[in-house]
């Protein structure tokens, strides 16, 4: 059978350059996406190239990036716009394939089997037209099967494609760390380290049965992974998943010491949750806030409310109650998820085009929060029955996700 060929793009710094497209005058400058502006203590979400050449990095507070970087423009964060870009980006991609799966609002694979053109040759018309169409920059991974493609995305960035082949991924691939294969999250990375796994080669050349008897289901899928086996497919462009629940979790930089340092991240994370609740029509009938002190247990309150609701404000209002009642703040807390449970949709479908890259964005959220948050990051003992709710939890990285069912469909 023919080799697939997939495409894996990842718009580079995409806030960050989003607001330099729609701002030209920060061209060139070190600027850094954050929530609460005007609060000193607001959170950066995203940063650009120069800003993380400075040290600023997610999840740090406003005022210790400006320390870091005086020059820091601070600007706040304009989700209806990056949807625009993102749905733009999509446009570019559908030039070529209708098999689009996203991984979050920048990120996509591409199915291009079927295509007269060879992946390569995509690849760089998708780069160059994104540069010159949206004055963006993408990373690219070209290879035969998900993971691959995702990891070469990762290997040369910005505005640059990476190839990896049956012939090469082996050179390539297997000489770096595990942690850099899609879902071995923390808790994986630490497990394999203690049996001196410490490469992807190191893990593909393990016996199927001793990772497996380790490690378990997880286990069995990073083995098939590191050895080129990955053969889930790329969902179809008009695949949705109704979303279980929504949230959006950030790890600070600092640890919170108090319940009003903690209710700033709190406000600033239900701002993108209460957008994204009304783009995909959704409401929220109960409201689940999960903490991680600083020896990284995790303590997860929830609450139903009693009518359900769209509006930041009530679910950042309840979140703060979930805290002041139940955390006692012996430890600080290091981070923060807020999500909105029991959703439910609301009457009349919203008609926006936003709509459905939304709801596949939250595809993406959910298989990497699902297997890369819950099983790794908190461990099997150490989640509590409030966070199962769907399957929660923020992703390495960018720290948002979003919750559905019928995730790693193959
Ligand atoms: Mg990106």
């Amino acid at each position: 059978m023919k080799d697939r060929a997939i495409l894996h793009s990842d718009a580079n710094c995409f806030y960050a350059s989003c607001e330099m497209v729609l701002q030209p005058h920060l061209q060139n400058k070190a600027v850094a996406v954050c929530g609460n502006t005007e609060e000193r203590h607001g959170i950066v979400l995203a940063k650009s190239e120069l800003a993380k050449k400075a040290g600023i990095t997610t999840g740090m507070p406003n005022w210790e990036a400006l320390q870091k970087c005086p020059d820091l423009v601070i600007v706040p964060p304009r989700f209806d716009y990056y949807v625009r870009f993102s749905k733009l980006l999509h446009g570019i991609y559908e030039r070529y394939t209708d098999c689009i799966e996203p991984y979050g609002m920048d990120e996509c694979w591409l199915d291009v089997t079927d295509s007269i053109k060879a992946p390569m040759e995509i690849a760089e018309e998708i780069r160059q037209a994104v540069k010159d169409e949206l004055g963006l920059t993408v990373s690219i991974g070209v290879s035969f099967n998900k993971v691959f493609a995702k990891l070469g995305s990762d290997l040369k960035k910005p505005d640059a494609i990476t190839e990896i082949t049956r012939e090469s991924f082996k050179e390539k691939i297997w000489p770096l760390p595990c942690s850099e294969l899609l879902y071995c999250g923390r808790q994986t990375t630490k497990a394999l380290e203690r049996m001196a796994v410490h490469t992807i080669g190191d893990l593909a050349a393990l016996p199927l049965d001793y990772i497996t008897n380790k490690l378990g289901k997880n286990g069995n899928m990073l083995w098939h992974f590191a050895n080129g086996l990955d053969d889930s497919r790329v969902a179809h462009m008009d695949y949705c998943a109704p979303a279980k629940s929504l949230g959006h979790g950030i790890t600070c930089v600092e640890n919170l010491e108090s319940p009003d340092e903690v209710n700033k991240v709190i406000v600033s994370l239900c701002q993108d949750i209460g957008y994204k609740l009304r783009s995909m029509n959704l409401f929220a009938g109960g409201v689940c806030l999960t903490v991680k002190d600083k020896n990284l247990f995790c303590s997860s309150y929830q609450k139903r409310l009693d009518a359900p609701v769209q509006d930041e404000l009530t679910i950042s209002k309840v979140a703060y109650e979930l805290l002041v009642e139940g955390y006692d703040f012996k430890q600080s807390i290091r981070a923060v998820t807020v999500t909105a449970i029991h959703l439910s949709q609301g009457g009349t479908p919203i008609q926006s085009i936003l709509l459905h890259d939304y709801e596949r964005d939250e595809r993406r959220k959910k298989l990497n929060s699902a297997l890369d948050e819950i099983n790794d990051e908190f461990g099997k003992g150490a989640i509590k029955p409030a966070v199962i709710l769907g399957e929660s939890k923020m992703p390495k990285n960018s720290h948002k996700e979003i919750v559905l069912p019928g995730m790693m469909h193959k």
